[in-house]
């Protein structure tokens, strides 16, 4: 009788989009302690990448690096396909990467800014999205899986005198998880979302205020900004089956703000 080999899949695969900073950098970290083989995705930081790589490796765990510019249609379908042939079939999508541009009142916008933080904020997320619900969806031959899409407080608060333009794109984040999480219920896939408020990153710089956290302590409940580790938690906890009974959720990490 020939032996018919069954190759077990050993591991859950998961997409970490903007893993190579700040709070992708730090969820990353956790999947792959709760046992997923993870992709770090990036933009231009090869050794930041790297370096999250190794840290994964050194704890036994497993990643691979892939850069793509996820606000490019053709980038995220090269990114996909890396990935299938590399970790195979993706079970868990984290939605992350994100920019923040420098703080700037609404009449000294322009459309280039605006389009730009909307490509990168917004459109990437959809076309994230697409690509792991044609892999997870029943409807498609998929198994099913999760998602997360990062959002912000500032989808609540508006960035009123900071940028009102990139917590519009969080606002569009808010959206598009309710409704994707409404549209592949039955087809196996939970769509969650967390919003973080003020988180330690690399991101304040780039909005031009470095210290922008000190700034605003005294009016966070909690009197302080949040460690990426934190909001990696919130993430890796909607991604679980500790939360299988969870879809279509807002899980505010802000500090009661
Ligand atoms: P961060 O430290 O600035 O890191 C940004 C990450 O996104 C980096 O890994 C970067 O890659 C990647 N990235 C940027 N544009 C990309 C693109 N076009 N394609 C692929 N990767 C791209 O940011 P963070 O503070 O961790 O923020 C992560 C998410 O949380 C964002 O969606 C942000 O809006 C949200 N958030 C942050 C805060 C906060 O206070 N920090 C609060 C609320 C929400 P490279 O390393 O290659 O540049």
């Amino acid at each position: 009788m020939a032996t018919v080999a069954k190759v077990a899949k050993v591991a859950k695969v998961a997409l970490v989009t903007g893993g190579s900073r700040g709070i992708g950098a730090a969820t990353a970290k956790q999947l792959a302690a709760a046992g997923y083989a993870v992709c770090i995705n990036y933009l231009h930081n090869h050794a930041a990448a790297q370096q999250v790589v190794q840290d994964i490796l050194a704890q036994g765990g497993q990643a691979i690096a892939i850069q793509a510019d996820v606000a490019i249609e053709s980038e995220v379908q090269r990114l996909f396909i890396e990935l299938d042939q590399q970790l195979g079939r993706l079970d868990a999508l984290v939605n992350n990467a994100g920019i923040l541009l420098p703080q700037s009142r609404l009449e000294d916008l322009t459309a280039e800014r605006i389009n730009r933080l909307f490509n990168t904020n917004v459109c990437s997320y959809f076309l994230c999205c697409r690509e792991a619900v044609l892999r997870m969806s029943t409807r498609h031959g998929g198994q099913g899986g999760a998602i997360v899409n990062v959002s912000s407080a500032a989808s609540r608060l508006g960035s009123p005198n900071e940028y009102i333009d990139y917590a519009a794109t969080k606002g569009a984040i808010d959206t598009l998880s309710k409704g994707l999480s409404l549209e592949v219920a039955e087809e196996g896939i939970r769509v969650n979302c967390v919003r973080p408020g003020f988180i330690d990153t690399d991101m304040h710089t780039d909005g031009g205020e470095p210290d922008r956290l000190q700034r605003v302590k005294a009016n966070i409940p909690l009197k302080r900004g949040g460690e990426a580790s934190e909001v990696a938690a919130a993430i890796s906890f909607l991604l679980s089956d500790a939360a299988s009974y969870i879809t279509g959720s807002f899980l505010d990490v802000a500090g009661g703000r």
